[in-house]
């Protein structure tokens, strides 16, 4: 029998915050397609006898979207130097986190996070023909961005779940406001670390004695393409018995296949040590705790929140869910109707979504107030009669014995619910102020 072979995948995801300044100087964070070299300092730049300092913004963020992923926050970290040298690199090393990051372990969409760290991103070369000449330049904006990095556990088998997991680390990275890891901005990148095991190997729950570290992911097509065929490599090279070696593989577009770059360095070859110039960071679990309190909503919740609450059906939940904007343009645009139409409110929720997913109506009007207009229009069939109304009314009355006391006990709110129960009858149809008018007539009976 042909012994068959599992895909064994790890990920580093690298996320720009968004901060308003770079992670250890004053300049602007904010570098996409800014005229070169124009946001550097002696800090960013790596000159002599600057010296950085923390910018605890960065520190911030990177410890909600830990609290976010379940991660456990080390309450005392410190950052380290990493040493290689690169053009990109004017200090010779980077400032990352070693072996106390921010955040570590955790949790998130079925997979484990093996650690959350901060690290300041490198320069950007630019490689250009100049007067006929190639040449390369260096862009210094991007140096010392804050870079958040999170590394996974090998628990990936297969691309469309790595997809899955990635769109849904990008949605809560926009809910928390840290960064808007765009793809093709590059302010989300990836590195995936591949490698294959036999069925002893799975059985045994080994992981095998080598990976290849696919490089520079910067689309979720470019993803698919490089990870699929680097699999389909080392499958063929191991079912004819060749070893695989550890190294670095970069992906060729135009051949459709993947390169030895380098062989890969282990954390020895970096010569880690303390940033001498940067102290320790200690937060308290109070710190921690007043953290986690302003983490907001986050899609999984807000998913169910909506299901429940607007009885929306889970493909219109996740289609609102997966754009904040959209999220919160439908619930304003709910509240707005609700405020016009009184509570008939899974009718509304319902005819709203629908309004926006299979009309498109939201991007027609950039302003919930746009959308309730119209669907005034679209529903501004005849009120409901007053005999109708006040049918309705009885039977409401009827029907909540308990609201009616406690109206005629002083509790003034239950008109609301009443009314909601009476367009909810009226299937949204009845007057508002005639409603209001009869429910009032009715309870003072
Ligand atoms: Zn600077």
């Amino acid at each position: 029998m042909k012994n068959t072979l599992i895909p064994i995948i790890g990920l580093e995801v690298h996320i720009e915050l968004a901060t308003k300044t770079k992670l250890f100087c004053t300049c602007s964070a904010d570098h996409f397609s800014k005229k070169p070299n124009t946001q550097v300092c002696p800090i960013c730049m790596g000159l002599p006898g600057a010296l950085p300092y923390t910018n605890y913004e960065a520190v911030i963020s990177t410890i909600k979207f830990g609290l976010a992923m379940g991660s456990t926050i080390n309450l005392f970290s410190k950052f380290d130097r990493k040493h290689y040298f690169y053009p990109d690199l004017p200090k010779s090393y980077q400032i990352s986190q070693y072996d106390l990051p921010f955040c570590v372990g955790g949790n998130f969409a079925g997979k484990r996070i093996r650690r959350v760290h901060l690290e300041e991103d490198t320069g950007k070369l630019v490689h250009e023909t100049i007067d006929g000449v190639k040449s390369s330049l260096i862009d210094f904006n991007r140096s010392s961005v804050p870079l958040m990095e999170m590394v996974t556990e090998p628990d990936f088998h297969d691309i469309e779940s790595i997809i899955s997991f990635l769109k849904d680390v990008q949605l809560i990275v926009r809910y928390l406001g840290i960064s808007n890891a765009d793809m093709e901005k590059g302010s989300m990148r990836l590195e995936a670390n591949i490698s294959l095991a036999n069925s002893e190997q799975v059985i045994a729950n080994k992981l095998p004695n080598y990976r290849v570290e696919l490089k520079n992911i910067n689309s979720f097509k470019f993803l698919e393409k490089a990870a699929s065929v680097e699999i389909k490599r080392q499958t063929e090279a191991l079912e004819k018995g060749e070893e695989l070696v550890q190294e670095t593989r970069g992906y060729n577009e135009v051949k459709q296949s993947t390169f030895s770059q380098r062989s890969k360095a282990d954390a020895h070859d970096y010569r880690y040590f303390p940033e001498a110039d940067l102290p320790p960071i200690e937060l308290s679990e109070l710190i921690i705790k007043n953290l986690q309190l302003t983490i907001p909503e986050l899609p999984e919740q807000k998913r169910v929140r909506f299901e429940k609450e607007y009885e929306l059906s889970k493909d219109f939940a996740n289609i609102l869910v997966s754009d904040l904007d959209r999220a919160n343009y439908f619930e304003e645009a709910l509240r707005q109707a609700q405020s016009k139409f009184g509570q008939g409110a899974t009718l509304s929720a319902r005819t709203i979504a629908d309004l926006m997913i299979n009309r498109k109506l939201d991007q027609e009007f950039p302003e919930p107030a746009g959308l309730v207009k119209k669907i005034i229009e679209l529903t501004s069939v005849a009120y409901s009669s007053n005999e109708e109304v006040e049918n309705a009314v009885k039977s409401v009355l009827i029907e909540n014995e308990k609201a009616v006391s406690d109206y005629q006990t002083g509790n003034g709110n239950v008109i609301g619910f009443l009314i909601g129960m009476t367009q909810k009858k009226l299937q949204g149809k009845g007057n508002p102020q005639i409603v209001r008018e009869k429910l009032l007539e009715g309870i003072q009976k």
